[in-house]
Formats: structure tokens, sequence, C-alpha cells
């Protein structure tokens, strides 16, 4: 039988890094830690080393479609495809930040750089593939502060992803005319691409079920609470081991399982969106 691979984006440190660690001891698999720079990458891989774990590396910039590209065709030629895929890299900026920059920048990785991944990865999990994206629970606050028009697309069964893609474009403009409030927008450009994020978890696991229905791939959105790393500070509740707790949980859903699927899990439990 082939080896198994399980694939972690932005895991050189924070959440990332404890998904990459669990999974090294629970993953019955070779475990690629990716980073967008290969220093960070082999200094962590060195790092759980240490821990007498053994997780491989590749380089992975979720902003730049040639890695995820390259990154791909890396796991299509090594395993044939992939098993568990973790959608965890993401950005949170400075609240003194311009918000028309951290509207364009934030949206460019969570959502825009998140959804790249998943255009060229998805076509390679294998069937009884897990796939995890890394979303908030301020994404749903945010959606509760969205106008009436915007909450009601972004629940609805029929959404396209062209039509979400367009949703967070039109954010992003309309936030650089300083007008996306007018728009029925809060202010909260990391709300707004973990929002996008949920939203496109389960459009895409909707598809999944249409497209592969004999596949038995789960695909879900989490939160992993709010955790102590370089993005939340030292102030937060959980450790990032703790935090991991969820999203590992949904990348090894045994063998078999049926749901949770296409939704927002947050404790290991579905939430209402
Ligand atoms: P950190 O800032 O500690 O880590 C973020 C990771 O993402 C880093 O490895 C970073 O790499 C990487 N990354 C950023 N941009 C890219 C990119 N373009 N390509 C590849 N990797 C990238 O944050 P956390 O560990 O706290 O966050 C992990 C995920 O969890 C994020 O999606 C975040 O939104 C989410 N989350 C976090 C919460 C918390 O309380 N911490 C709460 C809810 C959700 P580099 O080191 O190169 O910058």
């Amino acid at each position: 039988m082939s080896v198994k691979v399980a694939v972690v984006t932005g895991s050189n440190k924070g959440i990332g890094l404890a998904i990459v660690r669990a999974l090294c001891k629970k993953f019955k698999g070779d475990v690629y830690l990716m980073s967008r720079d290969v220093g960070r990458g082999e200094e962590a891989v060195k790092s759980l080393s240490s821990e007498g774990l053994n997780p491989k590396f590749h380089q992975l910039d979720i902003n730049d479609v040639n890695s995820i590209i390259a990154a791909a065709a890396f796991f299509k030629e090594k395993y044939g495809g992939v098993d568990v895929l973790v959608n965890n890299a993401g950005i949170k900026m400075a609240d003194t930040t311009p918000f028309a920059t951290q509207a364009e920048v934030t949206l460019k990785t969570n959502f825009f750089g998140t959804r790249d991944m998943l255009t060229h990865f998805l076509p390679l999990i294998k069937a009884g593939g897990r796939v995890v994206n890394v979303s908030s629970f301020v994404g749903s606050r945010t959606l509760n502060n969205c106008s009436p028009d915007l909450q009601q697309r972004f629940r609805s069964e029929d959404i396209t992803e062209d039509e979400l893609a367009g949703l967070m474009q039109r954010f992003v403009d309309t936030a650089q005319k300083g007008k996306h409030k007018d728009d029925g927008w809060p202010e909260t450009a990391y709300g707004v691409s973990k929002t996008g994020l949920t939203t496109l978890s389960m459009i895409r696991a909707r598809r999944l079920s249409k497209e592969r229905p004999n596949d038995g791939i789960l695909l879900n959105a989490c939160c992993p609470g709010w955790v102590r790393t370089d993005m939340a500070g030292d102030k937060a509740p959980k450790s990032p081991d703790e935090g991991a707790v969820t999203p590992v949980y949904l990348a090894l859903l045994s063998a078999g399982a049926t749901e949770p699927h296409g939704k927002f899990v947050s404790d290991k439990q579905v939430q209402p969106w």
C-alpha cells in the first residue's frame, strides 16, 4: 500500500506547528511541515526533531500560485495525491494599518490564497481524505454584523464560489474608497476574510458531495479557539497544542465517517452558521 501523507500550511510556528506535532504522533504516514520561508521551516523541523518527531518539509507560499502549483505537483508525483490537507496559514494585520491596506492584504492571504490552495489541492485529495480550513469564530461574529442581504447570501445553499469571490472582492474595492460600511460590511478585514473562508468551505464541501459522492472526503472549517501565538498574543487562554485539538480531530475523522462535512466546528462541536 502507498504511504499516506498529511500536509499543513503555515506550520513553521503557532497553531500550525502544533498541528504538525500532533499529526507526527497520531497520523500513520508522512507529515509535511510547510513554510513560505525555507530557513524558518527548516528551523521548525529541527525543533520537532529535538522532540523525537520526524516531519518532512516542503516550501509553500499560499500567496504565490507558482509555489502552490509546484507543491501540488510534488505530492502528486511522490504520493499520487494527498490524504490530509490542513489550510492553516493566515495573517492578521495590526489595527493601526490603514483599513484599505488591511482589506487588500488580509483578503489576499486568508481568502484568495487559501482558495488557490483548494483549487490546486482538492483534485489531489484521495478517497477518504480529510480537508480542514482553519477559520475563526471571528468569522461567525462578523457574519452576524453584515447587512441582512450579505448574511442571506453567506448562509444560502446556492451561493457559488464565483459569487463569493465577487463579494470578497467587492469588500476590498469598497474598502479602498472608504465605502465598505455603506455597502453593508463591518469594520474588520480579518473577520470578513474568515467569513469568506467558512462560506468557501461550505461551498467546496457541497461540490465534493456532488462531484465525488462515493469518495467519502470530509471537508470542514474550524476555529482553534483563542490561542497564545504571535498572532493572538500571550493573554489568550489556550496553548498552541490545545489550539491544535479541533483541527487535528477533523484531520483524523475515522475511516468511514460521514460527518461532520461542510460545517464550522469549534471545540469538536458543529456550530451554528
Ligand atoms: P501565527 O501568526 O503564529 O502563524 C501564522 C502562520 O501562517 C505562520 O507560519 C506564517 O508564516 C504563516 N503564513 C502567513 N502567510 C502565509 C503565506 N502567504 N503562505 C504560507 N504561510 C503563511 O498565527 P496562529 O498560529 O495564531 O494562526 C494560525 C491560524 O489560526 C490562522 O489561520 C489564524 O487566522 C487562525 N486562528 C488563530 C487564532 C488564535 O487565537 N491564535 C484564533 C482563530 C483562528 P511566517 O512565519 O512566514 O509569517
